[in-house]
Protein backbone atom coordinates (compact mmCIF):
# COMPACT_ATOMS: atom_id res chain seq x y z
CA UNK A 1 0.00 0.00 0.00
CA UNK A 2 1.21 3.41 -0.96
CA UNK A 3 1.68 5.52 2.04
CA UNK A 4 1.54 9.44 1.67
CA UNK A 5 2.25 12.35 4.04
CA UNK A 6 0.35 15.26 4.24
CA UNK A 7 0.80 18.36 6.74
CA UNK A 8 -1.27 21.05 7.48
CA UNK A 9 -3.12 18.00 7.69
CA UNK A 10 -6.05 18.71 10.27
CA UNK A 11 -6.77 22.15 8.50
CA UNK A 12 -9.26 22.72 5.33
CA UNK A 13 -7.53 21.68 2.60
CA UNK A 14 -5.03 19.45 3.87
CA UNK A 15 -8.00 17.38 5.32
CA UNK A 16 -9.66 17.54 2.24
CA UNK A 17 -6.61 15.78 0.98
CA UNK A 18 -6.84 12.94 3.41
CA UNK A 19 -9.94 12.13 2.44
CA UNK A 20 -9.13 12.32 -1.27
CA UNK A 21 -5.90 9.92 -0.69
CA UNK A 22 -7.80 7.62 1.77
CA UNK A 23 -10.11 7.42 -1.15
CA UNK A 24 -7.99 6.69 -3.95
CA UNK A 25 -6.63 3.43 -1.57
CA UNK A 26 -3.27 4.96 0.18
CA UNK A 27 -2.09 4.65 3.74
CA UNK A 28 -2.16 8.47 5.14
CA UNK A 29 0.07 10.02 7.67
CA UNK A 30 -1.90 13.66 8.93
CA UNK A 31 0.38 15.85 10.42
CA UNK A 32 -0.25 19.13 11.97
CA UNK A 33 0.96 21.37 14.96
CA UNK A 34 -3.20 22.46 15.56
CA UNK A 35 -1.81 26.48 15.29
CA UNK A 36 -4.92 27.32 12.84
CA UNK A 37 -6.35 24.11 12.40
CA UNK A 38 -8.85 21.90 14.19
CA UNK A 39 -8.59 18.38 14.59
CA UNK A 40 -12.82 17.95 14.10
CA UNK A 41 -11.92 18.54 10.31
CA UNK A 42 -10.47 14.93 10.54
CA UNK A 43 -11.82 13.17 13.26
CA UNK A 44 -13.69 10.51 10.85
CA UNK A 45 -10.66 9.62 9.70
CA UNK A 46 -9.47 8.23 13.27
CA UNK A 47 -11.50 5.02 13.15
CA UNK A 48 -9.22 4.37 9.84
CA UNK A 49 -7.04 1.37 10.06
CA UNK A 50 -5.20 3.25 7.23
CA UNK A 51 -4.82 6.81 8.76
CA UNK A 52 -2.54 7.81 11.38
CA UNK A 53 -1.47 11.61 12.95
CA UNK A 54 1.08 13.11 14.15
CA UNK A 55 0.87 15.68 16.44
CA UNK A 56 4.05 18.03 15.38
CA UNK A 57 5.55 21.30 14.83
CA UNK A 58 6.73 20.71 11.54
CA UNK A 59 9.72 23.53 11.81
CA UNK A 60 11.50 21.20 14.30
CA UNK A 61 12.75 18.03 12.89
CA UNK A 62 10.59 15.63 11.03
CA UNK A 63 10.54 11.96 11.32
CA UNK A 64 8.09 9.29 10.14
CA UNK A 65 9.47 5.97 10.62
CA UNK A 66 8.87 3.25 6.97
CA UNK A 67 8.28 4.24 3.28
CA UNK A 68 6.94 7.43 1.75
CA UNK A 69 5.69 7.65 -1.65
CA UNK A 70 4.19 11.44 -1.21
CA UNK A 71 5.11 14.14 0.85
CA UNK A 72 2.05 17.05 0.57
CA UNK A 73 3.50 20.05 2.57
CA UNK A 74 0.10 22.12 3.23
CA UNK A 75 1.61 23.31 6.71
CA UNK A 76 1.07 27.36 6.77
CA UNK A 77 -1.19 29.44 8.25
CA UNK A 78 -2.85 31.30 5.56
CA UNK A 79 -5.55 33.43 6.36
CA UNK A 80 -4.20 37.23 6.61
CA UNK A 81 -5.28 37.49 10.37
CA UNK A 82 -3.70 34.63 10.90
CA UNK A 83 -0.37 35.22 9.26
CA UNK A 84 -0.18 38.69 10.66
CA UNK A 85 -1.24 37.42 14.63
CA UNK A 86 1.26 34.79 13.85
CA UNK A 87 4.27 36.12 11.64
CA UNK A 88 7.33 34.76 12.91
CA UNK A 89 5.69 30.87 12.70
CA UNK A 90 4.36 31.66 9.26
CA UNK A 91 8.03 32.51 8.04
CA UNK A 92 9.11 29.28 9.67
CA UNK A 93 7.60 26.86 8.08
CA UNK A 94 7.84 27.87 4.79
CA UNK A 95 11.28 28.18 5.06
CA UNK A 96 12.20 25.64 8.18
CA UNK A 97 9.50 23.37 7.80
CA UNK A 98 9.81 23.06 4.14
CA UNK A 99 13.44 22.85 4.65
CA UNK A 100 12.70 19.70 6.78
CA UNK A 101 10.42 18.30 4.57
CA UNK A 102 12.75 18.17 1.76
CA UNK A 103 14.99 16.89 3.84
CA UNK A 104 12.45 13.80 4.48
CA UNK A 105 12.05 13.77 1.35
CA UNK A 106 14.81 12.79 -0.18
CA UNK A 107 15.76 10.57 2.88
CA UNK A 108 12.73 8.55 1.42
CA UNK A 109 13.46 9.34 -2.00
CA UNK A 110 9.55 10.36 -2.32
CA UNK A 111 8.03 12.93 -4.60
CA UNK A 112 7.21 15.92 -2.86
CA UNK A 113 4.25 18.70 -3.61
CA UNK A 114 4.21 21.79 -1.88
CA UNK A 115 1.43 24.13 -1.51
CA UNK A 116 2.49 27.99 -2.96
CA UNK A 117 0.02 30.54 -3.41
CA UNK A 118 -0.73 33.05 -5.45
CA UNK A 119 0.68 35.38 -2.77
CA UNK A 120 4.03 34.79 -4.69
CA UNK A 121 2.87 37.74 -7.26
CA UNK A 122 1.50 40.08 -4.90
CA UNK A 123 -0.33 42.87 -5.86
CA UNK A 124 0.47 41.92 -9.76
CA UNK A 125 0.99 44.49 -12.08
CA UNK A 126 0.23 41.58 -15.02
CA UNK A 127 -3.39 40.58 -15.36
CA UNK A 128 -3.90 37.68 -15.46
CA UNK A 129 -1.41 36.67 -13.52
CA UNK A 130 0.58 33.51 -15.23
CA UNK A 131 3.76 31.30 -14.16
CA UNK A 132 6.36 33.34 -16.17
CA UNK A 133 5.18 37.05 -14.12
CA UNK A 134 7.78 37.48 -11.12
CA UNK A 135 5.24 39.33 -8.94
CA UNK A 136 5.33 42.52 -7.08
CA UNK A 137 5.95 41.76 -3.21
CA UNK A 138 6.44 44.17 -0.81
CA UNK A 139 9.22 42.14 1.38
CA UNK A 140 8.54 44.59 4.44
CA UNK A 141 5.18 44.89 4.45
CA UNK A 142 2.82 43.34 7.74
CA UNK A 143 2.03 40.28 4.74
CA UNK A 144 5.61 40.23 3.60
CA UNK A 145 6.18 37.38 5.96
CA UNK A 146 3.43 35.40 4.16
CA UNK A 147 4.46 36.17 0.57
CA UNK A 148 8.13 35.83 1.35
CA UNK A 149 7.84 32.59 3.16
CA UNK A 150 6.03 31.15 -0.29
CA UNK A 151 8.35 32.51 -2.13
CA UNK A 152 11.59 31.03 0.03
CA UNK A 153 9.63 28.26 0.02
CA UNK A 154 9.45 27.57 -3.79
CA UNK A 155 13.35 28.67 -4.54
CA UNK A 156 14.52 26.19 -1.91
CA UNK A 157 11.97 23.58 -3.29
CA UNK A 158 13.71 24.24 -6.57
CA UNK A 159 17.24 23.86 -5.41
CA UNK A 160 16.85 20.42 -3.90
CA UNK A 161 14.87 19.82 -7.47
CA UNK A 162 18.55 20.82 -9.44
CA UNK A 163 20.91 20.00 -6.72
CA UNK A 164 20.05 16.95 -5.21
CA UNK A 165 17.32 16.02 -8.30
CA UNK A 166 14.26 15.42 -5.98
CA UNK A 167 11.87 14.60 -7.42
CA UNK A 168 9.26 18.10 -6.81
CA UNK A 169 6.18 19.60 -7.53
CA UNK A 170 5.08 23.49 -6.92
CA UNK A 171 1.23 24.20 -6.83
CA UNK A 172 0.42 28.06 -7.22
CA UNK A 173 -2.81 28.00 -5.51
CA UNK A 174 -5.12 31.02 -5.69
CA UNK A 175 -8.25 31.82 -3.35
CA UNK A 176 -10.08 28.61 -2.42
CA UNK A 177 -12.84 27.93 -0.30
CA UNK A 178 -15.65 25.08 0.96
CA UNK A 179 -16.99 23.11 4.06
CA UNK A 180 -13.87 23.16 6.88
CA UNK A 181 -12.82 26.48 6.09
CA UNK A 182 -12.69 28.09 9.81
CA UNK A 183 -15.47 30.42 10.42
CA UNK A 184 -13.73 33.14 12.27
CA UNK A 185 -10.17 32.56 9.94
CA UNK A 186 -11.05 36.09 8.65
CA UNK A 187 -11.08 35.07 4.99
CA UNK A 188 -13.70 36.98 2.88
CA UNK A 189 -16.27 34.07 2.58
CA UNK A 190 -16.26 32.71 6.55
CA UNK A 191 -16.02 36.64 6.75
CA UNK A 192 -19.04 37.04 5.02
CA UNK A 193 -21.09 34.22 6.25
CA UNK A 194 -20.49 34.19 9.66
CA UNK A 195 -21.74 38.04 9.68
CA UNK A 196 -24.61 36.56 7.48
CA UNK A 197 -25.09 34.12 9.93
CA UNK A 198 -24.67 36.49 13.20
CA UNK A 199 -27.06 39.33 11.60
CA UNK A 200 -24.37 41.66 11.45
CA UNK A 201 -23.72 44.11 8.33
CA UNK A 202 -20.79 42.86 5.56
CA UNK A 203 -17.51 44.34 6.37
CA UNK A 204 -16.21 44.95 2.66
CA UNK A 205 -12.25 46.55 3.16
CA UNK A 206 -11.91 49.47 0.97
CA UNK A 207 -14.32 50.80 -1.80
CA UNK A 208 -14.81 46.53 -2.85
CA UNK A 209 -13.51 47.43 -6.35
CA UNK A 210 -10.38 45.24 -6.01
CA UNK A 211 -11.03 41.42 -7.28
CA UNK A 212 -10.32 37.65 -6.64
CA UNK A 213 -11.24 34.39 -8.09
CA UNK A 214 -12.61 31.87 -6.19
CA UNK A 215 -11.72 27.62 -6.53
CA UNK A 216 -14.36 25.23 -5.14
CA UNK A 217 -12.63 22.91 -3.02
CA UNK A 218 -13.46 20.06 -4.73
CA UNK A 219 -11.59 21.45 -8.01
CA UNK A 220 -8.64 22.42 -6.30
CA UNK A 221 -8.12 19.10 -4.71
CA UNK A 222 -8.23 17.26 -8.03
CA UNK A 223 -5.83 20.05 -9.83
CA UNK A 224 -3.63 19.36 -6.92
CA UNK A 225 -3.75 15.70 -7.49
CA UNK A 226 -3.60 15.76 -11.00
CA UNK A 227 -0.43 17.74 -10.73
CA UNK A 228 1.00 15.22 -8.31
CA UNK A 229 0.89 12.72 -10.75
CA UNK A 230 2.50 14.77 -13.53
CA UNK A 231 5.68 15.00 -14.79
CA UNK A 232 6.73 18.55 -13.97
CA UNK A 233 8.72 19.95 -11.84
CA UNK A 234 8.11 23.96 -12.65
CA UNK A 235 5.01 26.08 -10.45
CA UNK A 236 1.44 25.02 -11.71
CA UNK A 237 -1.50 27.94 -11.21
CA UNK A 238 -4.52 25.99 -9.55
CA UNK A 239 -7.42 28.26 -9.32
CA UNK A 240 -10.52 29.47 -11.02
CA UNK A 241 -10.14 32.17 -13.20
CA UNK A 242 -13.98 33.64 -12.58
CA UNK A 243 -13.07 36.90 -11.44
CA UNK A 244 -15.48 39.13 -9.30
CA UNK A 245 -14.93 42.47 -7.23
CA UNK A 246 -15.34 41.75 -3.07
CA UNK A 247 -18.39 44.54 -3.47
CA UNK A 248 -20.16 42.66 -6.07
CA UNK A 249 -19.50 39.33 -4.63
CA UNK A 250 -20.83 40.88 -1.07
CA UNK A 251 -23.79 41.55 -3.04
CA UNK A 252 -23.87 38.02 -3.86
CA UNK A 253 -23.52 36.56 -0.74
CA UNK A 254 -26.40 38.59 0.35
CA UNK A 255 -28.69 37.55 -2.07
CA UNK A 256 -27.83 33.34 -1.39
CA UNK A 257 -28.13 34.07 2.14
CA UNK A 258 -31.01 36.07 2.16
CA UNK A 259 -29.98 38.67 5.20
CA UNK A 260 -31.46 41.87 5.70
CA UNK A 261 -28.07 43.77 6.43
CA UNK A 262 -26.34 45.99 4.69
CA UNK A 263 -22.73 46.43 3.19
CA UNK A 264 -20.78 48.72 5.36
CA UNK A 265 -16.58 49.58 4.38
CA UNK A 266 -13.93 49.34 6.35
CA UNK A 267 -9.90 50.56 5.78
CA UNK A 268 -8.20 48.23 3.08
CA UNK A 269 -5.34 46.30 4.72
CA UNK A 270 -1.59 47.26 4.01
CA UNK A 271 -1.08 45.45 0.83
CA UNK A 272 -4.01 44.17 -0.03
CA UNK A 273 -3.64 42.92 -3.67
CA UNK A 274 -6.12 45.01 -5.97
CA UNK A 275 -6.33 42.35 -8.59
CA UNK A 276 -6.15 38.88 -8.89
CA UNK A 277 -7.02 36.27 -11.45
CA UNK A 278 -5.13 33.14 -12.85
CA UNK A 279 -3.78 32.20 -16.01
CA UNK A 280 -4.50 28.29 -16.08
CA UNK A 281 -3.18 27.43 -19.46
CA UNK A 282 -0.70 25.83 -17.95
CA UNK A 283 -2.41 23.65 -15.99
CA UNK A 284 -5.00 23.13 -18.74
CA UNK A 285 -2.36 21.83 -21.21
CA UNK A 286 -0.54 19.53 -18.76
CA UNK A 287 -3.20 18.47 -16.29
CA UNK A 288 -6.01 18.82 -18.72
CA UNK A 289 -7.73 20.07 -15.32
CA UNK A 290 -10.18 22.93 -14.97
CA UNK A 291 -12.39 23.63 -12.37
CA UNK A 292 -15.91 22.63 -12.83
CA UNK A 293 -17.93 24.02 -10.04
CA UNK A 294 -19.92 27.24 -10.81
CA UNK A 295 -19.49 29.72 -7.82
CA UNK A 296 -23.35 29.66 -6.83
CA UNK A 297 -23.07 25.79 -6.75
CA UNK A 298 -19.80 26.07 -4.04
CA UNK A 299 -21.02 28.92 -2.76
CA UNK A 300 -24.39 27.11 -1.77
CA UNK A 301 -22.37 24.20 -0.33
CA UNK A 302 -20.76 26.30 1.67
CA UNK A 303 -23.15 28.24 3.25
CA UNK A 304 -25.14 25.01 3.88
CA UNK A 305 -21.88 23.98 5.90
CA UNK A 306 -21.84 27.01 7.76
CA UNK A 307 -25.12 26.82 8.68
CA UNK A 308 -24.67 23.24 10.35
CA UNK A 309 -22.28 25.31 13.22
CA UNK A 310 -23.24 25.74 16.68
CA UNK A 311 -24.03 29.24 18.06
CA UNK A 312 -20.44 28.67 20.36
CA UNK A 313 -18.53 28.53 17.34
CA UNK A 314 -20.27 31.39 15.46
CA UNK A 315 -20.40 33.89 18.49
CA UNK A 316 -16.09 32.97 18.75
CA UNK A 317 -14.36 35.66 17.42
CA UNK A 318 -10.74 36.06 16.59
CA UNK A 319 -10.61 39.58 15.12
P1 LIG B 1 -5.43 26.20 7.21
O1 LIG B 1 -5.00 27.24 8.16
O2 LIG B 1 -6.84 25.73 7.27
O3 LIG B 1 -4.50 24.92 7.30
C1 LIG B 1 -3.13 25.00 7.57
C2 LIG B 1 -2.78 23.90 8.56
O4 LIG B 1 -1.36 23.93 8.80
C3 LIG B 1 -3.46 24.09 9.91
O5 LIG B 1 -4.12 22.89 10.30
C4 LIG B 1 -2.31 24.44 10.85
O6 LIG B 1 -2.54 24.02 12.19
C5 LIG B 1 -1.14 23.72 10.19
N1 LIG B 1 0.17 24.28 10.54
C6 LIG B 1 0.57 25.56 10.49
N2 LIG B 1 1.85 25.68 10.90
C7 LIG B 1 2.28 24.42 11.19
C8 LIG B 1 3.50 23.89 11.68
N3 LIG B 1 4.56 24.66 11.93
N4 LIG B 1 3.59 22.53 11.87
C9 LIG B 1 2.53 21.73 11.61
N5 LIG B 1 1.34 22.18 11.18
C10 LIG B 1 1.22 23.52 10.97
O7 LIG B 1 -5.11 26.75 5.74
P2 LIG B 1 -5.49 26.17 4.30
O8 LIG B 1 -6.36 27.12 3.62
O9 LIG B 1 -5.90 24.76 4.42
O10 LIG B 1 -4.07 26.24 3.57
C11 LIG B 1 -3.25 25.10 3.44
C12 LIG B 1 -2.05 25.41 2.58
O11 LIG B 1 -2.47 25.86 1.29
C13 LIG B 1 -1.15 26.50 3.15
O12 LIG B 1 0.19 26.17 2.90
C14 LIG B 1 -1.54 27.72 2.36
O13 LIG B 1 -0.49 28.64 2.26
C15 LIG B 1 -1.89 27.12 1.01
N6 LIG B 1 -2.83 27.96 0.27
C16 LIG B 1 -4.15 27.99 0.58
C17 LIG B 1 -5.00 28.81 -0.13
C18 LIG B 1 -6.48 28.85 0.14
O14 LIG B 1 -7.18 29.63 -0.52
N7 LIG B 1 -7.03 28.06 1.01
C19 LIG B 1 -4.49 29.63 -1.15
C20 LIG B 1 -3.14 29.60 -1.41
C21 LIG B 1 -2.31 28.74 -0.70
N1 LIG C 1 -12.14 41.31 2.65
C1 LIG C 1 -13.21 42.15 2.90
N2 LIG C 1 -13.90 41.97 4.07
C2 LIG C 1 -13.60 41.00 4.99
C3 LIG C 1 -12.52 40.14 4.71
C4 LIG C 1 -11.80 40.32 3.53
O1 LIG C 1 -13.52 43.05 2.10
O2 LIG C 1 -14.29 40.94 6.02
C5 LIG C 1 -11.39 41.49 1.40
C6 LIG C 1 -9.87 41.58 1.56
O3 LIG C 1 -9.49 42.91 1.86
C7 LIG C 1 -9.40 41.11 0.20
C8 LIG C 1 -10.46 40.10 -0.24
O4 LIG C 1 -11.59 40.34 0.58
O5 LIG C 1 -9.39 42.18 -0.71
C9 LIG C 1 -10.02 38.64 -0.05
O6 LIG C 1 -9.54 38.51 1.27
P1 LIG C 1 -9.06 37.11 1.87
O7 LIG C 1 -8.51 37.39 3.22
O8 LIG C 1 -10.15 36.13 1.76
O9 LIG C 1 -7.94 36.60 0.87
P2 LIG C 1 -6.62 37.25 0.23
O10 LIG C 1 -6.60 38.74 0.46
O11 LIG C 1 -5.50 36.54 0.90
O12 LIG C 1 -6.78 36.93 -1.20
Amino acid sequence: MKRVLITGAAGFLGSHLCDRFIAEGFHVIGMDNLITGDLKNIEHLFKLEHFEFYHHDVTTFVYVPGELEYILHFASPASPIDYLKIPIQTLKVGALGTHNLLGLAKEKKARILIASTSEVYGDPLVHPQSEDYYGNVNTISPRGVYDEAKRFQESITMAYHRFHGLDTRIARIFNTYGPRMRLNDGRVIPAFMGQALRGEDLTVFGDGSQTRSFCYVDDQIEGIFRLLHADYHMPVNIGNPGEISIKDFAEEILKLTGTEQKIIYKPLPEDDPMQRRPDISRAKELLGWEPKVKRAEGMKKTWDYFKTLSKEELQKKEH
